[in-house]
């Protein structure tokens, strides 16, 4: 795996490989380092994991529109995630005239429609006797289910990009499995690297995973700084075996994050914002 620095102007294609590009780093309420939401890129083809608030900001900082992008995916509701959607929609409606991508089971389509961006962006037109829904602003990519144990594992397919989904255990602290927890979900991609976006402590995830896709080559997880709350500990993390601990990077952090080393702890580090990892190099 490569680490290649940003030249100037984000790029949306590549030499086929695949390609993670961090649009930020940071957790909900940082404010070093934007927010955790990435882009996968192959070839052709792109996808942004989650579009929280300050993403447009991100990406024109990185010189393109939230219009040039064609295909997302998000893994649940908190602002961090979703808060740039509505730009995303109305850009896309009203002054790209594009309308984008999204890979979305139906259970999650109706719940970010209904408890979040039907207040912004339903009532913009009154056509027929209705105001617009999800179907106005994206087409919609229905995931499949492909597995059921050790958690249901669902598939996509965005061009040649692979996408596996499965449930985490995010909210509230204290559901006791993914099966009490408010939808939230987290993605392989291609078989070779996992992403479970914003999750607890969940051994039985990590271990799961490992095992039902040995090909998987990094992890890029979630930590806090604290104990409780609802994302990964930093110290809990810490008591995975070096294996693991040493093809996992961090992500979400707080802008306190210097309080703690994860190379010296055995981490493969802190994963970076607006630099590409190349994993094909
Ligand atoms: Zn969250």
């Amino acid at each position: 795996m490569k680490i290649e620095n940003l030249d100037k102007t984000l790029t949306l294609e590549n030499n086929g490989g695949l390609t993670f590009f961090f649009v930020g780093v940071g957790s909900a309420f940082a404010k070093a380092h934007f927010q955790n939401n990435i882009l996968v890129i192959k070839g052709f083809d792109h996808l942004l994991i989650d579009c929280g608030t300050l993403c447009p900001y991100a990406l024109w900082n990185y010189g393109i529109n939230t219009s040039s992008i064609k295909n997302l995916l998000i893994t649940h509701s908190h602002a961090d995630h979703i808060g740039g959607l509505e730009e995303v929609a109305l850009m896309g409606r009203y002054i790209s005239k594009t309308k984008p991508t999204m890979v979305i089971s139906d259970e999650y389509k109706k719940i970010l429609w209904e408890q979040s961006l039907k207040g912004g962006n339903a009532y913009s037109e009154y056509k027929n006797g209705e105001y617009l829904g999800f179907d106005d602003y994206f087409y919609q990519i229905k995931p499949t289910l492909i597995n059921k144990k050790p958690r249901p594992i669902y598939q996509a397919k965005v061009g040649s990009i692979d996408i596996k989904m499965f449930r985490t255990m995010h909210i509230p602290e204290t559901a006791k499995s993914w099966k009490e927890s408010f939808y939230s979900i987290g993605v392989l991609i291609d078989d070779r690297i996992l992403f479970p976006s914003d999750t607890r402590f969940d051994p039985d995830l990590i271990y799961g995973m490992l095992e039902a896709y040995p090909t998987i080559e990094y992890i890029f997880h979630d930590c806090q700084f604290y104990p409780g709350g609802v994302h990964a500990y930093y110290h809990d993390l810490k008591t995975l075996p070096p294996e693991i601990r040493s093809k996992m990077f961090l992500c979400h952090y707080g802008d306190n994050f210097s309080q703690e080393n994860p190379i010296k702890d055995g981490f493969a580090g802190y994963a970076q914002q607006g630099v590409y990892y190349n994993f094909n190099e």
